[in-house]
């Protein structure tokens, strides 16, 4: 058996697990790291994977296009459709929808951000919705898509988990990435440095590597259970705790943006692809048992059942440190903080990126400090900005809703809540992931109705004030007017393979 230690140069990277995690890793390492490095994912078929995850955000095209991942080969190996956005149905009233879009809305302003503009505007009866605003949006209601020249859409996928994982397959594998199929059943460690020297499977192969990426789901086998790191549990902020996913044939074209709709003690996703959808209720198991939460799900759910109901259970969280000694949790056994607004995946791509932008020759602590602090902050972020939908609501019908809007919040985010409803203001931070924008929607959708606004559109007259909103809307009809039906276009763009039933 190898020794592994601080100074050994790392040559063989083990990824254990294969799922969206574990393949979207191996698919960058051999692409981006092939020739340097020697790269192993072992996998269980018998154990297999999570089976849900299916919308994503903007960032995934970044990804991909670093991998050098054509769009229309992905999209239709996936079953891949668009996504503008995610329309959140129920979360103020119970009756209310809006859409959290991507993309930005309105003009900004040198001296103060659109929605000061716009604040003004519905002050003097000037404005309409604040969605009118925006080309992303206006494009998610009227159900259309293009590629555009000179003003690209800000869009992102849904895609078919598991067909996604197939694809990244075979690309890792063409770039020169070895696949292992057996069950882990130990994970040695070296007794003097810690650090993991090998996996062994169940039928006593060892895979011996000097860098291991534990993408084990939430099992955790390498961070969790052999390195015994803990875990930041955040069921405090984060009720839920369980999920049913079922997928069904689709009963209309899809539509490019997914639901999100609110229940009596979670909510439930619908996310639409070429050949089905993806439905599934996401509960708190102290509010609401498995059988009221499954037919409430069930009495909802539109469409002929292709995969039967599977329950999932989670616990929102993060590990408190991703990486550790020789060992980086990516996916599900770094941290998970819900589905809602559908960030894993791109948090999968940040830990991914980040591990290779300071790729060790050998293992430094600085580095790894450096790796678990900038997360850390990613986390929080992404944390706080799903937490804001539960909390930000007018509904008290039920104990659930309730707790969610009298509940203590993280510091970070009440300052951000009680800035925006003092001022109007909201601030972007370098590296977080969501943008101005997004809180705007988000707090605006949810009741939050700024007290003061910034001075600045006192400058304008009421006519140029007018004229000024009036022609971003314009702007916004018109451009999403000359796109066509999203399914017509990609059709045409991406058309997928007709699904093979059993
Ligand atoms: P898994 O899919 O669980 O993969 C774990 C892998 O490890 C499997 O291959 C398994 O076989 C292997 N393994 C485990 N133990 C062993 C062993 N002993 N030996 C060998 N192999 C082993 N994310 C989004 O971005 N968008 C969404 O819309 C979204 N929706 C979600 C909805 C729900 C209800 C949940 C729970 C999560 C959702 N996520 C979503 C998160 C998403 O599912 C994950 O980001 C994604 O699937 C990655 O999972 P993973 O690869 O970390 O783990």
């Amino acid at each position: 058996m190898t020794e592994t230690s601080m100074d050994q140069p790392i040559r063989r990277v083990v990824i254990a697990g294969g799922g969206t995690a574990g393949w979207m890793a191996a698919a960058a390492i051999s692409r981006i790291l092939g020739k340097h490095v020697q790269v192993t994912l072992v996998e269980s078929e018998e154990i297999g994977t999570v089976g849900v995850g299916e919308a994503t955000i903007p960032s995934l095209a970044t990804f991909h296009r670093l991998l050098d991942i054509d769009e229309r080969q992905f999209m239709a190996a996936a079953q891949g459709t668009i996504k503008l956005g995610i329309s959140f149905e129920g979360w103020k009233t119970g009756q209310d929808r809006y859409i959290h879009s991507f993309g930005s809305t309105g003009k900004d302003h040198w001296s103060a951000g659109f929605q000061h503009f716009w604040l003004k505007g519905r002050e003097r009866g000037l404005a309409g919705p604040y969605e009118d605003y925006c080309i992303e949006l206006k494009a998610a209601l009227a159900d259309r898509f293009a590629h555009v020249n000179g003003q690209p859409l800000n869009y992102a996928y849904h895609l078919d988990a598991g067909l996604y994982a197939g694809f990244l397959r075979a690309f890792s594998q063409a770039h020169g990435g070895r696949r292992v199929e057996g069950r882990i059943t130990e994970v040695l460690t070296d007794p003097d440095s810690g650090f993991i020297t090998a996996l062994r499977l169940e039928r006593g192969e060892v895979i011996e590597g000097d860098l291991f990426i534990d993408c084990t789901g939430f099992r955790a086998l390498l961070i969790g259970q052999t390195l015994g790191v803990g875990f930041e549990d955040w069921s405090h902020w984060l009720l839920n705790d369980r999920a049913i996913a079922m997928q069904t044939t689709a009963v209309r074209d899809a539509v490019p943006y997914t639901r999100a709709i609110a229940g009596k003690a979670g909510w439930q996703w619908r996310i639409p692809l070429q050949h089905r959808v993806g439905n599934g209720i996401v509960y708190s198991s102290a509010h609401l048992d498995d059988e009221q939460a499954k037919a409430e799900f069930l009495a909802s759910v539109e469409g002929e059942v292709i995969k039967e109901p599977f329950p999932v259970r989670f616990r929102p969280g993060r590990r408190l440190r991703c990486w550790e000694k020789n060992c980086v949790a990516i996916g599900l056994s770094g941290s998970f903080i819900e589905p809602l607004e559908s960030t894993t995946i791109h948090l999968i791509q940040r830990g991914i990126v980040n591990l290779l932008r300071s790729f060790p020759q050998v293992i430094r602590q600085v580095a790894i400090d450096e790796y678990n602090a900038q997360l850390d902050s990613e986390l929080t972020h992404v944390r706080d900005f799903v937490v804001l939908h539960y909390h930000a609501t007018e509904r008290r019908d039920t104990p659930y809703w309730d707790y969610v809007a009298n509940m203590p919040l993280p510091g970070t985010l009440q300052h951000r809540i009680d800035l925006f409803r003092e001022t109007g203001t909201v601030f972007h931070v370098p590296g977080e992931l969501f943008a101005e924008n997004s809180w705007i929607q988000v707090m605006l959708g949810q009741g939050i109705v700024p007290r003061q606004r910034h001075p600045a559109p006192d400058l304008m007259g009421d006519a140029e004030l007018g004229h000024f909103l009036g022609a971003i809307q314009r702007h916004v009809d018109e451009v999403t007017a000359r796109l066509p039906a999203h399914m017509d276009y990609l059709r045409r763009y991406c058309p997928a393979a007709p699904p093979v039933r059993p």
